[in-house]
């Protein structure tokens, strides 16, 4: 790849799609410079105004959804299926932001001895929105829509695989917004990054992506004190009691596991199983994920990446229990659906993300030795537990697995009524609900004496 192009590959054909010139630095200035003005008066957008933007970007989504749709899967193989079910999120989600931005950012009255005295929330100017390929549309959109309702301004530097969808992205705003410089994608490459966060005009960052990445964003934020919010890596453990209903367990377990094809940060990647289910639940496992049928992952680097994570997990004893093998002379980023059994916890399988369509499968010992073996992770994105017990279940969700979202009896997945993020390396601050609205506000005190 030339430096100063960024090429787009389909990961199913392996031909090239398209070639994009990158920003220039003068250019960059620019983008940052007309995204500080547009903020400038998009700040002072009304609630009834910015109502009526975010219903027009959930017409825009809804009226595009197929080819946008289209696009992704040109881009990062998603199926169109669920490609169209993604931006039918982001529309939700926009009007979701329409209907209750006005309570999330009311003024909050406290009793003092002040004449009067209250916190309000106020926009904090630009943010940069550093974006994976994974989810190109709802990755993008989860971070703008709160981003805009608070009074923000949004630049979008996406992964470099998806610049159509970064394109796509910046024209169903600029629909709909009548600045239309508080949203404009940077077609860059990751090395610009580092500018565009130490710019004076650059107020804050909202990283997705890996752990690494991640490490690297925040301390380049923390050096210019700046706000960062980071949504990393994940390895999600679902823990399957020996008193759950075994067979939705497994339909939910193997669902969860092949979303995208297996590329979702919050997909189910560790299966605790305790030992009287195991081979029960193995399989049915397999049943269920043999029946499923997958995309192309997005680039030959990450396939190579995850079928190098489950060789070295077999070579240290793990079961190839299913698939495991890249597909021979076939064009496309392939990898079959596999299942690895009897996992360790020394294991690449047990503590690294497997970004894929593979299951890694831990036999527990006991109830409180699956809450400890999902535990034993540097990540804490989400997960889940299945009981037939309720109760039970939820007190381990509350008070015993460790992670920014926990489940019973079904799969982890986003909504824009919830917070969603992480904890440990798997990042800090949370996106989405009200909470996801005030990470970029700054959280004021007005106080008015007699
Ligand atoms: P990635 O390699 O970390 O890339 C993410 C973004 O960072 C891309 O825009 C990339 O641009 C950019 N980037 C890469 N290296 C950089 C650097 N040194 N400095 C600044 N920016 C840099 O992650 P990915 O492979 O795209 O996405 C998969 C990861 O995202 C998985 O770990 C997944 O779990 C995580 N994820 C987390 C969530 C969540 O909500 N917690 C959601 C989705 C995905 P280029 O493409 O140009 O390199």
């Amino acid at each position: 790849m030339m430096a100063d192009i960024i090429t787009t590959i389909n990961p199913e054909t392996e031909e090239v799609l398209e070639r994009y010139p990158v920003l220039k630095d003068s250019e960059i200035e620019e983008k940052i410079n007309t995204t500080y003005e547009a903020q400038k008066i998009g700040r002072n957008f009304s609630i009834g105004e910015k109502k009526k933007i975010l219903q027009k970007i959930a017409q825009e989504l809804n009226a595009n959804k197929n080819d946008l749709a289209l696009l992704a899967q040109k881009e990062m193989g998603k199926p169109i299926e669920q490609g169209i079910s993604e931006v039918e999120k982001c529309a939700t989600t926009a009007n979701y932001y329409a209907t209750n931005m006005e309570q999330f950012l009311s003024p909050e009255f406290i009793t003092t001895e002040a004449k009067k005295s209250y916190v309000c929330f106020e926009p904090l100017g630009t943010v940069l929105a550093v974006m994976p390929w994974n989810f190109p549309f709802w990755q993008s959109f989860r971070c703008a829509l709160p981003a805009i309702s608070a009074g923000n301004a949004v630049l979008l530097k996406h992964a470099s695989n998806v610049t159509g969808c970064a394109l796509a992205c910046e024209k169903i705003l600029q629909a709909s917004l009548p600045e239309k410089n508080l949203f404009q994608a940077l077609v860059i490459p990751s090395t610009k990054v580092n500018f565009v966060i130490a710019h004076p005009k650059t107020h804050a960052i909202s990283f997705t992506g890996s752990t690494e990445v991640g490490k690297k964003i925040a301390s380049q934020a923390g050096e210019h004190l700046k706000k960062s919010v980071l949504e990393l890596g994940g390895s999600d453990a679902y823990v399957v009691l020996k008193d759950a209903d075994i067979e939705e367990a497994a339909k939910f377990c193997a669902i969860s596991r092949l979303i995208n094809s297996g590329q979702s940060c919050i997909a189910a990647k560790r299966f605790i199983v305790e030992k009287e289910i195991y081979d029960q639940f193995v399989s049915l496992l397999i049943e269920n994920m043999k029946n499923i049928s997958l995309g192309p992952l997005a680039r030959a680097d990450l396939r190579n990446d995850l079928h190098q994570q489950v060789e070295k997990s077999i070579k240290q004893g793990a079961k190839l229990l299913l698939g495991g093998m890249i597909p021979e002379n076939k064009k496309g980023y392939f990898y079959p659906a596999t299942v690895l059994g009897e996992v360790q916890p020394n294991m690449p399988a047990f503590q690294e993300e497997l970004f894929g369509p593979v299951a890694a499968v831990i036999k527990a010992i006991s109830e409180e030795n699956a809450i400890e073996l999902a535990n034993q992770s540097s990540f804490g994105l989400g997960a889940a537990v299945f009981t037939k017990d309720l109760l039970k279940g939820e007190n381990i969700a509350r008070h015993k697995l460790f992670a920014g979202s926990c489940f019973v009896n079904t799969f982890v997945r986003s909504d824009p009524r919830l917070p969603f993020g992480g904890i440990k390396f798997s990042g800090f601050g949370r996106e989405l609900s009200h909470y996801g609205l005030k990470e970029f506000v700054n959280i004021k005190t007005v106080y008015v004496h007699e």
